[in-house]
């Protein structure tokens, strides 16, 4: 073989193993798992939103597993180490989560961005009390059936606002070359709550009854105050205690006194209190959905935030005979 021979051989080659890198690295990028941003979220509206905002520039999992009661969960130690080596964690607040101040304050992960979406909000306490959640206890102690703050801040959707910017202005701050695709996927999501928020306005102003009655935990309190609806239900903030006999019969005779022939029930808890309700007074059943979580099918179909709320709708406009 003389050297021209070799020579262009070489360089045959040479040219080869190039394009067969471009190739390689065009069709299947290495998956370098390091380099994309985890970010970890508790309850279901704070992975809804995330997901959409951050589109497939990013990872983010749901520690809550489907189907499961949010007020009751506790993490795995696999779930506390899923935390620690991720970039953001996103929570409720600490009533909501009470187990997650002792897992940040013991993680190890410096980096880490925590975004505790209670902060800037306005907290309540139950029957629709704007509360300082400082003062709340030596204020309000006594004056309430549903004792403590009302943590359920995401059914108040101008909330839902303010959280998607905390999500937002996190997102940018760890990685900015995309911050053009999260402001805009954010403006978006921003848009279709505003719009979500309207018709929960206009279908709920003109009701033939002012009052919806849960056989579930006091959850809806935020949705209440907002469109300025009396709600009334069969536990507290948290769905860990029975309803008493007492409480019962109160539920039991608005619904007479008011002529309401619909009660609600939840999904992720037993429907017994809304049943015995039901049986009671004849009254039917409706689905009041909280989001906190989904049901295992729910998050198969990856159902949004925004459908379960617009069903939310049609059963309170069902259930409170609104036009
Ligand atoms: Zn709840």
């Amino acid at each position: 073989m003389n050297k021209y021979l070799v020579f262009s051989f070489s360089v045959l080659i040479i040219i080869t193993i190039i394009f067969a890198i471009f190739f390689i690295n065009n069709n299947n990028p290495p998956p370098n798992d390091s380099d994309r941003i985890k970010i970890i979220t508790t309850i279901f509206p704070l992975y809804d939103f995330t997901k959409t905002i951050i589109g497939d520039k990013a990872d983010v999992f749901m520690l809550l597993p489907p189907g499961i009661e949010p007020h009751s969960f506790e993490p795995k130690p696999s779930d506390i180490i899923r935390i620690n080596q991720s970039d953001i964690f996103i929570y409720t607040g600490d009533l909501m989560e009470p187990w997650a101040k002792d897992i940040l304050d013991g993680i190890d992960n410096e980096n880490l961005q925590v975004i505790n979406i209670s902060d800037g909000l306005e907290l309540m306490g139950a029957n629709s009390v704007v509360v300082d959640i400082e003062n709340y206890e030596h204020e309000y102690e006594h004056k309430h059936e549903h004792k403590g703050i009302d943590p359920h801040v995401w059914l108040d959707f101008s909330n839902c606002q303010i959280i998607i910017n905390s999500i937002v202005n996190t997102l940018i701050k760890i990685d900015s070359a995309n911050s053009i695709f999260y402001f805009s996927e954010a403006e978006r999501l921003k848009n279709d709550l505003f719009m979500l928020d309207d018709s929960f306005k206009e279908g709920l102003s003109f009701c033939e009854i002012d009052t919806f009655i849960h056989g579930g935990h006091y959850a809806f309190g935020y949705l209440a105050e907002r469109y300025g609806l009396n709600y009334l239900s069969a536990q507290g903030f948290m769905p860990n205690s029975e309803p008493t006999v007492k409480d019962l019969i109160i539920l039991v005779e608005q619904l007479r006194e008011k002529e309401i022939k619909y009660v609600f029930y939840e999904e992720l808890l037993s429907p017994k209190i809304a049943e015995t309700i039901s049986n009671e007074t004849g009254a039917e059943l409706l689905l009041l959905n909280p989001a906190s979580n989904l049901s295992k099918k729910d998050f198969k179909d990856n159902v949004s935030f925004i459908s379960i709320m617009n069903k939310n709708l049609e059963n309170l406009k069902l259930g409170m005979q609104c036009q």
